[in-house]
């Protein structure tokens, strides 16, 4: 912005400096004024803009310290699962198998209607009290 500000005072001084026909000066005086007006926008709004860019900086650090304290509850995850169709956000449990590791996404209510749940790629039981696999 400074830089275009210099352009303008050089600009003016080149002006002074210049034979103009009274018909020609009137022009390049309106267009002088224009450029300035411009200018000053231009400086306005990159004020605005930093000011804009601070406030979603601190929001961001804001939005950071608000869930740096949840990541321990990963267990539970809100969200998109692929193999369900488009329904609606629902809540998501995570489990690994216990006996290969597979991660298996339930939502709370299959969850629910299921019993005895198993690990799809091995079926063994999800939950330890069914033992008698
Ligand atoms: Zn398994």
């Amino acid at each position: 912005m400074a830089d275009i500000a210099k352009k303008l005072e050089a600009m003016k001084t080149l002006a002074g400096q210049t034979q103009m026909s009274e018909q020609y000066r009137a022009l390049y005086q309106a267009m002088e004024a224009v450029m300035t007006e411009i200018a000053q926008q231009l400086s306005e709004n990159e004020r605005a803009f930093d000011e804009y860019a601070q406030i979603v900086e601190d929001m961001d650090a804001f939005l950071a310290d608000l869930t740096s304290g949840d990541e321990d509850e990963s267990e539970f995850e809100e969200g998109f699962d692929a193999d369900e169709d488009e329904d609606e956000a629902e809540a998501l449990l995570e489990f690994e198998c216990p006996q290969c590791g597979y991660r298996i996404v339930y939502d709370v209510q299959s969850l629910a209607a299921d019993a005895e749940p198993r690990c799809p790629k091995c079926a063994a039981p999800l939950f330890d009290d069914g033992l008698d696999a």
